[in-house]
């Protein structure tokens, strides 16, 4: 067995991770949006009113990426999570953000972070997910997009066993042979994991397509299939992002998405 302490068998109620105020996990569907990375004060702030201001729940933004070569953006470090504190200052929003390496743990603590965000690419960095089980902050784990159901509950458990169950696993995407999207979202994961485990499951649709003309789509399709949310990226002009511009909603695309996923929530009973 992988896996026990995250298992439904453990606990058979569905557990509801609380975030600064926000339920993740019960009858609301939660939206999570920002820039794929804080790239200036400016540019956070100005995407988290707009964001808040349409229905966004909690702001996401990268302040530490995990690029693919080591020649792009690797973020702003500390100064990102300094802007991100004034964002949350400003807008009330709860903040998550990516955590890459353990080292950076007390620096997350300083800023009080509010969810730990553990990106795919470190799904199975077995010192960080320690390490995590012993921070009380909520930890937004990602699946690794080559990773099986039981892998990705695997990595959960290594949290929850350093003592720390506040965890939200987030869909994004799985690699295929397909090339016309980024990645594969696969819907039955979301059912499914929410079967075998008690703990909340996002989606993040941007990850996932790669493609903004189908985020929303396909955001629709997550919560439609069971998602207790979704994490999505939005920027003020993609075409000039600093990372992930193609998949980035724009403030409009926003409106729309947000609108959409309050009619699929209330057809299931939900609200946003
Ligand atoms: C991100 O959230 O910006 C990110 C890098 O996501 P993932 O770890 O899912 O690739
Ligand atoms: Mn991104």
């Amino acid at each position: 067995m992988t896996y026990k302490l995250v298992s439904r068998d453990y606990n058979p109620d569905d557990l509801v991770v609380d975030v600064g105020g926000v339920e993740v996990g019960g009858r609301r569907v939660v939206v999570i949006a920002g820039p794929c990375s804080v790239e200036s004060l400016e540019q956070t702030l100005e995407i988290a009113k707009l964001v808040k201001r349409l229905g966004a729940h909690m702001l996401r933004g990268g302040a530490f990426k995990p690029r693919t070569s080591p020649y792009s953006f690797q973020g702003l470090g500390e100064e990102g999570l300094k802007i991100l504190v004034k964002a949350r200052e400003e807008t009330g929003l709860p903040i998550v953000t990516e955590v890459m390496d353990p080292r950076d743990i007390p620096l997350f603590k300083k800023y009080d972070v509010d969810v730990f965000q553990v990106g795919a690419r470190n799904m199975q960095n077995y010192t960080l997910l320690k390490e995590l089980g012993r921070v009380d902050k909520p930890v937004l784990l990602k699946r690794g997009f080559s990773a099986t159901i039981d892998e990705w509950l695997g990595a959960a458990e290594y949290v929850a066993l350093g003592g720390n169950r506040k965890i939200i696993l987030c869909e994004r995407g799985i690699r295929t042979f397909e090339t016309h999207t980024r990645f594969t979202l696969s819907i039955s994961t979301i059912p499914l994991v929410k079967k075998l485990s008690y703990l909340p499951v996002i989606a993040d649709p941007s990850h996932a397509t790669g493609r903004r003309d189908l985020v929303i789509p396909v955001a629709r399709a997550s919560i439609a299939a069971g998602a207790d949310g979704v994490l999505v990226e939005v920027h003020l002009n993609p075409e000039k992002a600093l990372s992930d511009g193609p998949q980035s909603l724009t403030i409009r695309d926003f409106e729309e998405l947000v609108r959409d996923l309050k009619r699929v929530a209330e057809a299931l009973g939900r609200y946003l």
